[in-house]
This record gives structure tokens, sequence and C-alpha cells, in this order.
């Protein structure tokens, strides 16, 4: 059965007028399972439209109000945790364990959202001047836009709605038109939450949609997550068109095995890193930089591990690891792979050939394991956003450092090694937003914020956390003076000086 997929407008599921489809996936099946309604102008406007009504009311809801619907929803999340997951599972194909720690993540930011009464406090200044007072606090800006990639189609839209909601705004969420079922069961959440009608919105559609939203009038700001060409286009376009932006964009993580490391604890991560989720993580490592002795034994160790991996349909308890998100992506990886042995790199465990009983018209492709590959190779150049880890070998903590930083990404890295010397010359000199010291993905709490270098953020603001909390507001300060009746009058044409 095909389900139809509608957008959620002003408090409802609602068809749209708009009369293009597309078509949504079960990877694991190759079936077509849903029918997407994609917007047309009229839909924008009208979503736009109630928006911006929405946030004009929701911005003078008082905040014990507004996190009585933060805390409802939070709860609501929780409750419903599987049901999100398995919307995850059935769309994105991800392992159901891993769909349910995505929402686990996306939770925390709620909670990070609930405590906005102690985080988004203003400031005073008592008698900086004779009689005169300062203050500052923020004030929303008024509709968002969150455009979101297919990868995360949970704890991406959690990154951002929660905060932009706590703190006043209007929200428009764009997911991805590869899995947009789990944004209409958070839409309903929001709903039994007690979130008025069109402060939280869906609205699904491709190019035309986004563009849409980047150069509405009625927009204020808007929040991207996903590849680095289209971050780059959201964040030029929005920017010109007077909108507050942050863009997140792709990923080429590495992660720098020392020779002085626990090889079993570092294979045991970086399988886990590479392959989890498909490796279509844009934290996940899918470079590592094994440096001097460590590299033959970290080869042999990670490639057992990759062999062992158990791939199959993510609904199922025994599967560890679910398909790529299409056909064409599964094609993509293979054309990487090939090129790479063309080029010489020796492919030490090879998961093109990998059949899934039962699933022959299934997105799979098995962990792949490159050793040998160089920077001028497709393998490392581009993002595969695939389950592959290529092995780059290097002579010293100097040279792995150096390679990390000619790459024009600089989303997450990590190091693995006993030694804290080392620990502390990789963290002060890497050009990279997020750094893990025996930690693989170092993706922030929520009470910190996550974001990239380089070409994996445009922007100012990182997203979630504290910098989630500016980027949806805008400061105000206020210089007050109350003068008594018989106070006499100080006027100056000078500035004042006590
Ligand atoms: P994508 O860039 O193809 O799509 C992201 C969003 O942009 C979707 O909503 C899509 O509809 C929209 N979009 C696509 N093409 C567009 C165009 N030409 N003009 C305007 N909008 C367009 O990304 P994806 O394939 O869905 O997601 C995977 C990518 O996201 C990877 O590169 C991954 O690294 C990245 N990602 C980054 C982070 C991060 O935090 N930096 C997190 C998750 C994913």
């Amino acid at each position: 059965m095909v389900a139809e997929i509608v957008h959620w407008i002003d408090g409802a599921r609602d068809e749209g007028s708009g009369s293009a489809r597309q078509e949504v996936f079960n990877p694991a099946t190759g079936e077509v399972t849903g029918s997407l309604h994609l917007a047309d102008g009229d839909d924008l406007q009208r979503v736009v439209g109630v928006a911006r009504r929405a946030a004009d009311s929701w911005g003078e809801v008082s905040l014990s109000k507004r996190m009585g619907v933060l805390f409802a929803f939070r709860e609501l999340v929780k409750r419903h945790t599987d049901e999100l997951a398995a919307l995850v599972t059935a769309e994105h194909g991800k392992v159901l364990s891993d769909a349910a720690g995505e929402v686990a993540r996306g939770l925390e930011v709620v909670e990070f959202a609930c405590s906005m009464p102690q985080s988004g406090k203003g400031e005073y200044s008592d008698q900086v001047s004779t009689g005169i007072d300062v203050l500052s606090f923020r004030q929303p800006l008024g509709v968002v836009a969150g455009i979101t990639p297919f990868n995360f189609p949970v704890m991406v839209p959690l990154w951002m709605a929660p905060v932009a909601i706590a703190t006043g705004n209007a929200f428009i969420l764009k997911p991805s038109e590869r899995d947009p079922s789990a944004s209409l069961l958070i839409a309903e959440l929001w709903r039994q939450a007690g979130l008025p009608d069109g402060v939280f919105q869906v609205l699904h559609g491709g190019k035309e949609t986004v563009d849409g939203l980047l150069t509405h009038e009625l927009v204020d700001g808007v929040s991207f997550v996903g590849s680095t060409p289209i971050a780059k286009y959201v964040h030029a376009t929005a920017t010109e068109h007077g909108k507050r932006v942050q863009a997140l964009g792709g990923a080429k993580n590495h992660a720098v095995i020392m020779p002085d490391a626990d090889l079993d604890l570092a294979a045991d991560h970086l399988s886990a890193a590479a392959f989890g989720s498909a490796g279509e993580r844009c934290m996940a490592i899918s470079v590592a930089v094994a440096v001097g002795e460590a590299a033959d034994a970290l080869v042999e160790k990670v490639s057992a591990r990759a062999r062992d991996i158990r791939v199959g349909d993510g609904t199922q308890a025994s599967s560890e690891m679910g398909p790529v998100i299409t056909a064409a992506a599964r094609q993509r990886v293979h054309r990487i792979i090939g090129e790479a042995e063309q080029a010489g790199a020796a492919v030490v465990v090879d998961g093109r050939d990998l059949v899934v009983a039962g699933r022959q018209d299934g997105f799979f492709i098995g962990p792949s394991v490159i050793d040998g590959v160089r920077e001028s190779m497709s393998a490392y150049e581009e993002e595969i956003f695939g389950p592959v880890l290529a092995v780059v070998r290097v002579q010293s903590l100097q040279e792995a450092i150096q390679v990390i930083n000619a790459n024009p990404y600089g989303n997450g890295t990590a190091i693995f090694t006993g030694s804290g010397s080392a620990a502390r010359t990789f963290q002060r000199q890497v050009s990279v937003g997020m750094v893990g010291i025996n930690v693989p993905i170092p993706v922030p709490a929520a009470q910190h914020s996550f974001g990239g270098w380089k070409d994996s953020l445009f922007g100012e603001h990182h997203i979630y956390g504290p910098d989630g909390l500016r980027f949806y507001t805008r400061g105000k300060v206020i210089t007050q003076r109350w003068p008594h009746e018989n106070d006499e009058s100080h006027a100056s044409m000078n500035f004042p000086s006590s």
C-alpha cells in the first residue's frame, strides 16, 4: 500500500494545492511506500502567512506557558520513541535501535530548550551612571525555516525546532523528501503538547520550495543542514535576502590512530563510527589516518570487525547495519570503490557483492575497508556517505594534522592515543570544529553547540545549545532613567562622564 504523505499546516494534516508528487521508498525492500505531496507557490504563501500570525501571538505568550508546552512535548516524544524510530527505519533504513538512539539525542535538545528560563535570562547593570541602569534581553526573530537532510529525520529537526519555539518563534520545517513521515508525527506531538496552531508547520518540497522560503520577505531566519554545495547556496541566497542563516554542510571526518593507542579499542570504535547507520552520518569516521607502525595491525583488526557486521533489514533485531538510502547512493559507493582500486589502493574488505537473503531488491552494500588511499583519489576527495573506511598511512602526528588541516571539510575528528601530550597537541592544532579524544563521534551534548569549521558550516552560529538560543533571538539593550520629581536636568552637549 502506498501512503499519501501530506503537509502539516495551521495545526492539521493538509493535502495542499500542489499537484506534484514524489515517491518515497523503503530502502530495505526497494518498494515504493509513500507518495509525497510537494508544495506549490500557493501552499508556500499560506504556510508563511500562518506562521507570521502565529509568531506574533506566540511571541507574546508567557515564558511559563511556553515551558509548559515544551515539558509536555518532551514527555510525548519520549513516550512515542518506538513509533518515531519505526517511521525512521521504514523510510531511512537504519536499524531500529539506532533510530531510537537518534530520537534520544533529539530529546536532549528538547531538554535544553526546557532550560530556557535559566539559559535565556537577561542581564542588568545597576547605576552605570547616576540614576541610570542598563538591561539587556533577547527577543524572538519571528518566522524561521528549518531545511533538513535525510540522514536524521527526527534528530536534526529536533536540533532546531525546540529552541526556536522555546524562544518564541514560529517554525516551518521543510524535511528531506526521502524520509518525510516522521516530521508529521512530530507535528502531531506538538499539537498534543498544547502548542498553538501554526507555530510548528511542515511543508514538503524540493528546490523550488526551499527557494521560496529563502527569499520570502516574511521569513526572518533559516537553519539548514545538508550537503556542502547546497549549504553554500542556501547561505548565499538567504543572506542576500536579508535573513539570518546558519547552514551546516557535509563532512570528511578523520580519526588519527597513534602507535601508542589501544588498537582493539580503536578498531572497535572505528568500525562502529565508520559503518554505523551505513556510514550515512555527518559525524561518521570515513578516513582512518594510521600513524607509523599502528597501520598494519589496525587494518587487520578493523577489517576483521567489518567482515563480522550483520547487514540486513533494519526492522530485524539481528541486523547491525541497514541499506543505504537509494539505489543511486549505492551505485555511487560502488563507483568510488572501483576508482580507488584502479588507482592502486587495496580493497581489503569489499562490500560490493553483498546480497541480503530475502531482500534482493533492497539498497544494500556491505562494509568496505580501503587501505593505501591517497589524497588524490575520489575515495578521499568525495564525501562517500556510505559504509566505507579509507585508510591513509602517515609517519607522524604532525603529518596527520597536516592531512586533516588541508582537507576542505572541518566537521568532526578524533585521535586515539595513550599520550596526553599528543592529544593536547592535536586538540590545539587541528582545524576542525568538534574533536574527540579516544571518542570517535564527538557530537556535543545539548548544553554545548554543534558545528564544524571550513566547508562544514556557513554562518556565524553553531546549532542548538547556547548558539542556537542566540541564533533564534535578537539582543535588545535598554538604557533607562526614572528621574525624581525634583531632580535637576543635567542634559549636556557632551557625552556624559559620570
Ligand atoms: P542535501 O543537501 O541533498 O539535502 C538537504 C536539504 O536540502 C533537503 O531538505 C533537500 O530537499 C534540500 N535541497 C536539496 N537540493 C537542493 C537544491 N538544489 N536547492 C535547495 N534545496 C535543496 O543533503 P542530504 O543528501 O539530504 O543529506 C546528506 C548530507 O547532509 C551530507 O552531506 C551530510 O554530511 C550532511 N549533513 C550534515 C550535518 C552537519 O551537522 N554538518 C548533519 C547531517 C547531515
